[in-house]
């Protein structure tokens, strides 16, 4: 994979910035804008390096707006909001951008070739550009038109924060030893490809949350790598004799990768995960965490600080953790 950094001049080309701008947000307010901080620096290393910006990414469903969003990143960067790059108006706009000046496209999903994976909604979004970024890792597990198609047209690179994501989460596959990973949330078969392939790599597998339950009737009950909770194996929330057995293992490990809270945290049962989270961050070990939710609770405790990495990328950091790679990885290759 090459780095967006490789290329020192633009030349007043422009670059395609695949992003994922699908920010929180809730009747039109925002709620976080981490997902567009973290894709700063590279749309920034191309305007300073003689390059313009067409920012592309989705928003939500496939009826959402992303010209709130723009009035708020306006704030922040410079940039023209253009809702159809294939009328006169937009194409009019795109050819004439110089460098330094970057435009955000319509939510992505407007178009349902972009979903669909459509060849030749690929090739007319090529067409507007003369280099493609891929700084989207957390949609890297879709097959949509912009994510793998716009690389088969363009010579393609990869943003800064999407080779923060692979290298660190790769971290996990030839860690530091002893190496706990602790897996909680819900819906198990969304997490057994990641327990299959960690079985061969990590020296303890903690299962809890909600799929402590339905693991414990499976065949890894009786696998010595896996430890569910101590306490009530149903239970809404982890309790004290869990949280001193994780302690205990916590206490001796030197990486732990942590998805999924352990309790149902929305409805009030949150103490066992905030207990946990504080734990690792105090740890001292090498401590990788991620997940919509497990993100949502160590940001809301300030504690991102403390941890090696926190992943923004929830389902593709899933798949990634399991399958050691993703289609738009495969497309930049
Ligand atoms: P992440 O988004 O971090 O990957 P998941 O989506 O897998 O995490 O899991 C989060 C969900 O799991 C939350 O809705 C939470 O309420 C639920 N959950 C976790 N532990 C329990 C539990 N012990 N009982 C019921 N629900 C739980
Ligand atoms: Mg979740």
């Amino acid at each position: 994979m090459r780095a967006i950094t490789d290329i020192q001049n633009f030349d007043g080309q422009r670059v395609i910035v695949r992003t994922d701008w699908n920010v929180p947000h809730d009747a039109g307010t925002i709620l976080d804008t981490s997902r567009v901080d973290v894709t700063l620096k590279t749309i920034r290393w191309v305007t300073s390096h003689n390059g313009a910006v067409i920012v592309v990414s989705h928003f939500g469903r496939q009826g959402e707006s992303m010209k709130g969003l723009s009035e708020i990143v306006s704030e922040i960067l410079p940039i023209t909001f253009v809702e159809d790059p294939f009328s006169e108006v937009g194409v009019e706009l795109i050819k004439g951008l110089k460098p330094g000046e970057i435009i955000l496209l319509e939510n992505i999903r407007k178009w349902p070739e972009e979903e669909a994976n459509d060849e030749e909604f690929a090739k007319k979004l090529a067409s507007l550009a003369d280099i493609y970024v891929n700084e989207a890792f957390s949609n890297s597990h879709r097959n949509h038109a912009s994510m793998v198609g716009i690389p088969r047209f363009l010579p393609s690179y990869a943003g800064l924060r999407f080779l923060e994501e692979v290298s660190k989460l790769s971290e996990s596959f030839n860690p530091e030893h002893p190496f706990l990973f602790i897996l909680g949330g819900a819906k198990l078969e969304t997490k057994l490809p990641l327990i299959d392939n960690f079985l061969n790599i990590a020296d303890q597998i903690f299962v809890g949350g909600a799929l402590a339950k339905p693991a414990s009737l499976t065949p890894l009950a009786q696998n010595p790598k896996i430890v569910f909770p101590k306490g009530d194996i149903a239970a809404l929330d982890a309790d004290s004799e869990t949280l001193t057995e994780l302690r205990e293992m916590i206490r001796t490990a030197k990486f732990v990768l942590w998805n999924g809270p352990l309790g149902n945290y929305e409805k009030g049962y949150n103490q066992g995960t905030k207990e946990l989270a504080r734990m690792l961050a105090e740890s001292g070990a090498k401590v990788i965490a991620g997940g919509g939710d497990t993100e949502n609770v160590i940001d809301t405790m300030h504690l991102e600080g403390k941890f090696y990495f926190i992943s923004l990328a929830g389902g593709a950091m899933l798949d990634f953790l399991a399958k050691r790679t993703l289609p738009a990885i495969e497309a930049l290759q």
